[in-house]
């Protein structure tokens, strides 16, 4: 049996073999795509802070007529996003061309990966295809150096080792934390970069904020730091903040582009921290003292430019998130965060989980820190107790 079946294989190689040589020899009629393959050649190559090269060179009997560039920016999303380019070049057998990406006007963050490809034809209708490619955009300017533990991956390129270590136990008591206060945790692996300076971070970026030590991007699993290691004990409250931010992030992403009141976003990251700082507690006193409190309503928009104020709106996110946590407990937070998910405006969702909006909470944010509030809001106190 085992011989015949081996023999029944052979005879159908040969038959095959036969139709094989047939088709070959009319050859005369057959389409001229066959006879020109296209050869692809292609890579990219990053000048960082500023742009990305892709250059492709195409090889073809038949003069090639049209290159088009693909390439995906890897990031949370959706749908995932296609983009193509038009390399302009003179048709040719042999033709070699680029396209410069300039990526200061809306590229990828530093560290973001992108995948390419090259889709060539040419006059006598081949159509070829280079393999994927994927390229990082590394901030080449330093030597970075790399732990990783758990879903956190750490670069750092000043400092020793210690100095990492000290900053990735802060990421994972940070992840810790947040577990702990709103049940969130990473469904995927982050980078870190950790810069040597906050100049030196703000160099990677495109439009920095003079203030800006950190950066979360969320969507890229990517977050920046500027961190010197004389400053370790800032760097390893920052590291917590932006991871805060990072899981938030992901938490909440939604289709509809509807963000978090930046007092939760900011008030989540810096109660992420640990526990409020000297500072914070200082400014919070003397706002209260001078009745200089900034409203829960209007810390749902982007804070102040002006570095005072802005610190002040920090003190206070952190004080209404620690209120929303500590009094109202970690399940009703997730419970936000899962509402903001599914898209919502920001008091309709206060209202969903809590029952009061923000007017509400910055009356009982206020009331619980020892501010004495206007009778009106007294009274809506009162009446939302008689009706609980
Ligand atoms: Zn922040």
């Amino acid at each position: 049996m085992r011989y015949a079946r081996t023999h029944m294989t052979r005879v159908l190689f040969y038959l095959l073999l036969a139709v094989a040589v047939v088709l070959s020899s009319v050859a005369p009629g057959a389409p001229v795509s066959a006879a020109s393959p296209i050869t692809l050649d292609s890579f990219a190559q990053v000048a960082f802070p500023t742009s990305i090269t892709f250059t492709v060179k195409a090889q073809s009997d038949s003069a090639i007529v049209s290159l088009r560039l693909h390439y995906i920016v890897e990031r949370e999303n959706f749908a995932t996003v296609v983009s193509e380019v038009w390399a302009q070049f003179q048709p040719g057998k042999s033709v070699d061309t680029q396209w410069l990406w300039d990526v200061r006007k809306g590229g990828p963050p530093p560290g973001g990966r992108i995948e390419y490809w090259w889709i060539a034809e040419n006059a006598s209708g081949t159509r070829s295809e280079t393999s994927h490619l994927k390229v990082s955009f590394e901030d080449s300017r330093y030597k970075w150096q790399s732990i990783t533990n758990g879903v956190v991956n750490l670069l750092w390129y000043k400092g020793d080792r210690s100095f990492a270590d000290s900053l990735m136990a802060a990421a994972q008591q940070g992840l810790q934390r947040l577990n702990t206060d709103t049940g969130a945790a990473p469904q995927r692996q982050v980078r870190i970069y950790i810069y040597g300076s906050a100049q030196d971070m703000q160099g990677a970026l495109q439009f920095p904020q003079e203030w800006t030590g950190g950066v979360a991007f969320s969507e890229f699993d990517i977050i920046l730091i500027g961190v010197s290691p004389d400053i370790l004990d800032w760097g390893k409250r920052a590291v917590a903040h932006e991871l805060t931010h990072w899981i938030t992030g992901q938490l909440t992403f939604n289709n509809y582009g509807a963000g978090l009141p930046v007092w939760l976003e900011e008030g989540l990251a810096t109660y992420g921290e640990g526990p409020i700082t000297s500072q914070y507690q200082d400014l919070l006193a003397a706002a209260i003292r001078d009745n200089k409190l900034i409203s829960v309503r209007t810390l749902s928009s982007p804070f102040s430019a002006d570095s005072q104020t802005a610190l002040l709106s920090y003190a206070e996110s952190h004080s209404i998130v620690a209120l929303l946590i500590q009094t109202y407990g970690r399940d009703k937070m997730a419970k936000l965060l899962d509402v903001f998910h599914q898209g919502s405006d920001y008091d309709d969702a206060l209202k969903q989980v809590y029952g009061f909006d923000q007017d509400g909470l910055d009356t009982r944010w206020r009331q619980s820190i020892g501010v004495k509030i206007a009778q009106a809001a007294v009274q809506e106190l009162m009446l939302a107790a008689l009706s609980v």
